[in-house]
């Protein structure tokens, strides 16, 4: 599973389309134990769904999850640069 997959599932799992037992999913468990920025958003988004299934009127609001997987992608991106970019240089000789 790549941060890509996770990301939308973890869209189809706020918008209610999934239930909340990711730690049955395999793949996404794996994916999380190594994946730092992924185990930020999952517990975040986590922290959200807890409060919005304890009762309280919180519908996380489009805006908000935009802004939040953006900027997440933004530091995925900002890794994955850095990796692929020592990578290439590793394999330049
Ligand atoms: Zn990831």
């Amino acid at each position: 599973m790549t941060c890509e997959e996770l990301l939308r599932l973890i869209n189809e799992l706020v918008d209610g389309e999934l239930d909340l037992n990711l730690a049955e999913c395999q793949e996404f468990a794996e994916h999380l134990a190594k994946c730092n920025p992924c185990q930020v958003v999952v517990d975040n988004i986590r922290q959200t769904i807890q409060l919005y299934r304890a009762g309280e009127p919180f519908p996380l609001p489009r805006e908000f999850q935009a802004r939040l997987l953006a900027s997440l992608r933004r530091r995925w991106q900002e890794r994955f640069a850095r990796e692929s970019e020592s990578s290439s240089q590793a394999s330049g000789s």
